[in-house]
């Protein structure tokens, strides 16, 4: 910690410093043990934060009617052995203070929460150091209790349960420096360095924020967060734009940039390129989102992993679409970066109407279909939702191709859309396709240019 505020460059505190508007205040070494909440009207000094899993409601958690008696005392010797192992943790690095979402925030004050949650990029970057409780998949487990024993070493596993938590992506991600309680031993990072106090290094380590927020391309850098984002689990799917609103408001200081459900204004081509990621040691549990979370065209409107296939393709794929209106409602004009009530894009590009009738009885969520001749020509339709596989007509309609705005020729992919059962001028998205023709265009691969709107 000492080497990193004197010597690192790159760790230098760049937000303005701001103290979060709760704190819990942590009896020092030598006094009894105890902790409270303190209201911090201005600047309280240095704080630590907690990023860990709840693993269920948390019984001890602030609400409005207890905040006066949290002020005087918290119930110490209630409380989840998680946030008393980090309270140990506060008084053994000489701090005082340190801030903990579910003691600090009112859980049950829809004001509050409005308030506080466009804080958390801040309150994450301003904190000094980021315990994170990277062993533990519930506050009750605790992540002191197996470190003195030393007699075995455990390598640090790939997936530690707060690599599973999709809020914990931007807390890891936003966090100046993180100390990790891996389960053995104590990892420490910071913007330039990962150290253990074991002789062992962390291997795939996912907390190396600069390489999501560094990378030239907005695109590139919102399209891997939000990759990872999709493969962690959310317990309420109302949150799947509120987990990730810190990391989008971060980037939008960044960046400079529009934000639409999940998508940037000024890549919204790319950012609507997604498809489910389907593998065969993964069989994904994908479906869309039972409440409305997003329109169809945005990736949180989705429940599962995701990826952005044309990331990969930049050397022979150029956009082939282009946006003529793309617009959302916000649920609250507060939260900007958080849920939305609507959306719709208007697009113009290639369009072909397909059937896919035949193949009713063996579709699977992936179907490789054959068009006018039996070889070099595929095409694959990769539907977002298996509820979906009813359907037999689909609009596709081209967002990349190798021949850009030209008429599309041997290389293509884009939306699969259907009309929307509301109206019937309107389109929702159901799934991605990709398709490869060697000889050019073949008799029923005509595509012509219109403009569709999706919802
Ligand atoms: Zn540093």
């Amino acid at each position: 910690m000492q080497q990193c505020e004197a010597n690192h460059q790159d760790c230098h505190q760049t937000s303005p410093l701001q103290a979060p508007t709760r704190l819990i205040e942590v009896s020092s070494i030598g006094e009894p043990l105890a902790a409270r909440l303190h209201v911090s009207a201005q600047n309280s000094g240095n704080y630590l934060a907690l990023s860990y899993c709840w693993g269920g409601p948390q019984r001890h958690a602030l609400i409005g009617s207890k905040v006066s008696e949290y002020c005087i005392s918290l119930p110490y010797s209630e409380l989840p052995n998680t946030i008393l192992d980090s309270f140990e943790v506060t008084r053994q690095l000489k701090y005082r203070y340190i801030w903990i979402d579910s003691l600090c925030m009112i859980q049950d004050d829809r004001e509050d929460m409005l308030r506080e949650l466009p804080k958390m990029n801040l309150i994450y970057r301003n904190a000094d150091q980021t315990i994170s409780v990277a062993c533990a998949s519930s506050c009750d487990e605790g992540f002191l209790k197996s470190r003195h024993n030393g007699l075995y070493r455990v390598p640090l596993p790939r997936l530690q349960p707060i690599n599973e938590r999709a809020w914990t992506l931007q807390e890891s991600l936003l966090a100046r420096r993180l100390l990790i309680f891996p389960g053995s031993g104590v990892y420490w990072k910071c913007d330039t360095i990962c150290q253990s106090d074991t002789s062992s290094k962390p291997q795939s380590w996912e907390f190396q924020s600069h390489e999501y927020f560094y990378p030239a391309m907005l695109g590139e850098a919102w399209s891997r967060a939000v990759e990872g984002y999709s493969m962690r689990h959310l317990s309420f799917e109302g949150d799947k734009l509120a987990a990730i609103s810190a990391i989008a408001a971060n980037m939008s200081i960044l960046f400079r940039c529009g934000y639409l459900a999940g998508l940037w204004r000024d890549d919204l081509v790319n950012g609507l390129a997604w498809e489910i990621y389907r593998s065969p040691e993964m069989p994904a549990i994908v479906h869309r989102t039972q409440s409305y979370q997003a329109p169809s065209w945005s990736w949180a409107s989705i429940t599962g992993p995701i990826s952005f296939p044309e990331q990969h393709r930049r050397a022979i794929h150029k956009p082939a679409a282009e946006i003529e209106l793309c617009d959302t409602s916000l649920v609250s004009e507060r939260l900007p970066y958080g849920a939305v009530s609507a959306g719709t894009l208007i697009i113009r590009g290639y369009v072909n109407e397909v059937m896919i009738g035949s193949t009713e009885n063996t579709m699977t969520t992936i179907l490789d279909i054959t068009l006018a001749q039996p070889t070099k020509t595929y095409m694959r339709l990769n539907l977002d939702d298996p509820s979906d596989q009813k359907l037999n007509t689909f609009l596709l309609l081209i967002l990349f191709s190798e021949s850009g705005i030209a008429v599309p020729k041997k290389t293509k992919a884009g939306l699969v859309l259907t009309k929307s059962s509301d109206e019937n001028a309107v389109h929702r998205r159901v799934g991605w396709f990709d398709s490869f023709n060697e000889s050019g265009p073949l008799a029923g691969d005509q595509w012509s240019q219109r403009v569709v709107t999706i919802i």
